[in-house]
């Protein structure tokens, strides 16, 4: 029997198998088993801009995100029409690829004992006479924990309860930029302020950048309802995005997309809480794209599932330090994300950010789990 059965092998769930690995459940005959839907590593929708706070939590499991060879960012330039303001980060983050990052996290966890199955879609958890996972074409699992790391997909019976979701378009393209343009970006997140969407540009793994954008379903009507369209609408309205992009060669046939995400969704822990359940990651609590650090909450969840399981505590309790600690810097990426979408706001926003750019650094640093409350090696490894 696996004793713990953990759903998506993403970021939260890949680190949850390496915290409990490494906190000793996997030893005596205790097995940790990763179930991954995808055969093969893959590109993900995502900005791929991993925080200071996300590289400690890698580090805390061991995982050197120096060696992935993504690329050093410590400078921010906010894009709205013609205007800029440029400021440096409070910290350095890293542009790495997801299918990078996720792959190197599963090898990491196999190197500690953990059994990942790729190729294993979870079809439906269950909870009578305790847990179950219905797998296709094989029999179900029992174990006594699930760790639910399935990230942006819902997982029958276990479903998120959402409440209203904005209805927002996000698109993800690598293009390899002309040399000169390279230049200009090397080390800046760049990100644009468009009617209706917001989106950020940085290079990521082999001098390749990461255009990942969100936009407003009527702006993308509008536009022609291709990416094509799109892409030439927001270029017109934008020149330094138009600059950025000239003589660009896309790197994949189509855009990577995605709808409808519940930014601004934490769980709440309450009677529908299964004692053996632990939510993670996107399944705990989604915060919004660019103006969060999705990447360390993730990471962050993992950590204190990790501590809850080994303490054996039940995941009611797992649940109630999540969303104390992630609450406020949702609902403030929240306020800031709503600004970023619309005229007043990305007014306001921008000349806020040409007066002080401190406001800038102060705004990202309002939104990050501060290391503090983060998943210290120390808390891991003391285990
Ligand atoms: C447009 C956009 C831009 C973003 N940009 C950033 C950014 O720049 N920086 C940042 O920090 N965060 C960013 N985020 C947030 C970040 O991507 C997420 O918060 C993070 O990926 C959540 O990790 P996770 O492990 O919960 O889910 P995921 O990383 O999505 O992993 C879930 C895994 O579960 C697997 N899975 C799903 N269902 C099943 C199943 N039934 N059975 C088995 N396996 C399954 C999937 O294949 C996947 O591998 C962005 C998000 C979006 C939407």
């Amino acid at each position: 029997m696996s004793e713990i059965v953990v759903v998506g092998g993403g970021l939260a769930g890949g680190a949850a198998a390496c915290g409990l690995a490494l906190g000793g459940f996997a030893a005596g005959g205790r097995a940790v088993t990763l179930l991954e839907r995808d055969r093969a590593p893959v590109h993900k929708i995502c900005g791929e801009f991993l925080s200071v706070e996300a590289q400690a939590s890698l580090a805390a499991i061991g995982l050197d995100v120096a060696a992935l060879g993504g690329h050093r960012i410590s400078r921010l330039r906010l894009v709205r029409g013609a205007g800029v303001v440029e400021v440096g980060l409070p910290f350095e983050g890293v542009g790495v690829t997801r299918r990078t990052l996720d792959a190197a996290l599963l090898e990491r966890a196999e190197s500690l004992g953990v059994t990942v199955r790729r190729g294993v879609a979870v079809r439906e958890v269950g909870f009578e006479g305790g847990l179950r996972v219905d797998l296709a074409g094989e029999a179900a699992l029992r174990p006594a924990i699930v760790v639910l790391a399935s990230g942006k997909h819902e997982v029958r019976g276990v479903r998120r309860r959402v409440g209203t979701v904005e209805d927002l378009i996000g698109f993800k393209m690598y293009f390899r930029l002309d040399a000169a343009q390279t230049a200009v970006l090397a080390r800046h997140i760049e990100l644009y302020l468009w009617q209706d969407g917001y989106g950020g540009l940085q290079l990521v793994e082999d001098g390749v950048a990461n255009f990942t954008l969100l936009i407003e379903r009527a702006r993308y009507r509008a536009a022609g309802g291709t990416w094509a369209g799109l892409l030439a609408a927001l270029r017109a309205s934008c020149g330094v995005l138009d600059a950025r992009l000239r003589g660009a060669v896309a790197v994949l046939d189509q855009p990577l997309t995605i709808f409808r995400v519940p930014y601004g969704f934490v769980h709440r822990p309450g009677g529908d809480d299964v004692p053996g359940l632990f939510r993670l990651g996107d399944q705990m609590a989604v915060i919004p794209s660019f103006t969060g650090d999705g990447m360390a909450i993730a990471l962050h969840s993992a950590a204190v599932a990790v501590a809850a399981i080994l303490a054996g505590e039940p995941a009611l309790a797992h649940h109630v330090r999540v969303r104390r600690d992630v609450r406020g810097q949702i609902a403030r990426a929240s306020v800031l994300a709503g600004m970023a979408r619309f005229g007043f706001g990305q007014a306001a926003l921008f000349q806020a950010a040409r007066l002080s750019p401190a406001l800038l650094r102060l705004a990202a640093q309002w939104t990050r789990v501060p290391p503090s409350r983060g998943p210290a090696a120390t808390r891991i490894l003391r285990i």
